[in-house]
């Protein structure tokens, strides 16, 4: 009975996901979520006061979920009955996060509080501190890029590439990508908790206190001893420099553009027509 239940209720919120033994599991976990969101009547109206509290665990679950279906999906024929579900699924799965997200539930930290820590971080700085290669070499290319090895798959050629004016970073031989968060939670293997707590203090951002926090401060030192470091204070001259000649190099532009532009609107449209 509690399956068709389950499937019955999803379909009262709009997803029509058919009868599959593969999804139903998970499929009472996103309704008991669904629940505690108190989202059983209409989707768009949540109310955060009736909403029941959500756990780390369930965020986590969820995140597992996404990931574990985005996967799956890709092997599954578009034709699929199967596909169908999944694809059904995913969309719960994602608007359920994104609600959470919203809710400014992330951690019990404000949302703007994470978005400071993570445009604050030096993406270069992390990358550096925490890097297990014995010697480090560091390309500079332009707009405040940078490619190194990568830390998270064997490689010879470097592909990583760190986007020092967003703090995020790309490996485009393994596909890994993300914040200076997720950067931090992968290479050295933290929660999200923990990671936020940790890039806090080298950010410059004063996070409320939190018991279930923590913090490697180890990581935070060498990450703030970084910005002291030689090299690391080389390459942020270096690239500063670089796109301060690129920007110039572009004014320049814009500015004989401007001056081709301007002779323009001063010829005559029509020439014939003065006389
Ligand atoms: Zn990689």
């Amino acid at each position: 009975m509690e399956i068709i239940d389950n499937y019955s209720y999803l379909l009262e919120q709009g997803y029509n996901i058919p009868r599959n033994s593969v999804l139903t599991r998970d499929i009472s976990f996103i309704v008991y979520i669904f629940n505690k969101l108190a989202l059983n009547s209409d989707q768009n109206n949540i109310i955060p006061s009736e909403c029941q509290p959500i756990s780390e665990k369930d965020i986590f679950i969820l995140r597992k979920l996404r990931n574990k279906y985005e996967l799956l999906i890709d092997y599954c024929d578009p034709d699929e009955k199967l596909y169908q579900g999944l694809d059904e699924f995913l969309k719960a799965v994602r608007f359920l996060i994104k609600q959470i997200f919203l809710l400014g539930y992330f951690h019990k930290y404000s949302i703007e509080d994470i978005e400071k820590i993570k445009e604050q971080s030096s993406i270069l700085a992390i990358s550096m501190a925490l890097s297990s290669l014995k010697e480090l070499k560091i390309k500079l290319q332009t707009n405040h890029r940078f490619v190194r090895l990568c830390e998270f798959h064997k490689e010879k050629n470097p592909s990583l590439v760190l986007f020092e004016n967003t703090s995020s970073y790309t490996c485009f031989g393994c596909n890994n990508a993300g914040n200076a968060v997720s950067y931090l939670m992968r290479a050295e293997d933290l929660s999200y908790l923990t990671a936020l707590e940790t890039l806090a203090p080298a950010a410059g951002v004063v996070l409320p206190p939190n018991s279930k926090a923590k913090p490697r401060h180890d990581i935070t030192e060498k990450i703030l001893a970084m910005y002291e470091d030689e090299y690391y204070q080389e390459l942020i001259n270096r690239s500063n420099q670089l796109q301060e000649i690129h920007e110039e190099k572009n004014r320049e532009e814009l500015k004989t553009k401007a001056k081709i532009y301007r002779k323009t609107l001063l010829l005559p449209v029509m020439p014939n027509f003065r006389s």
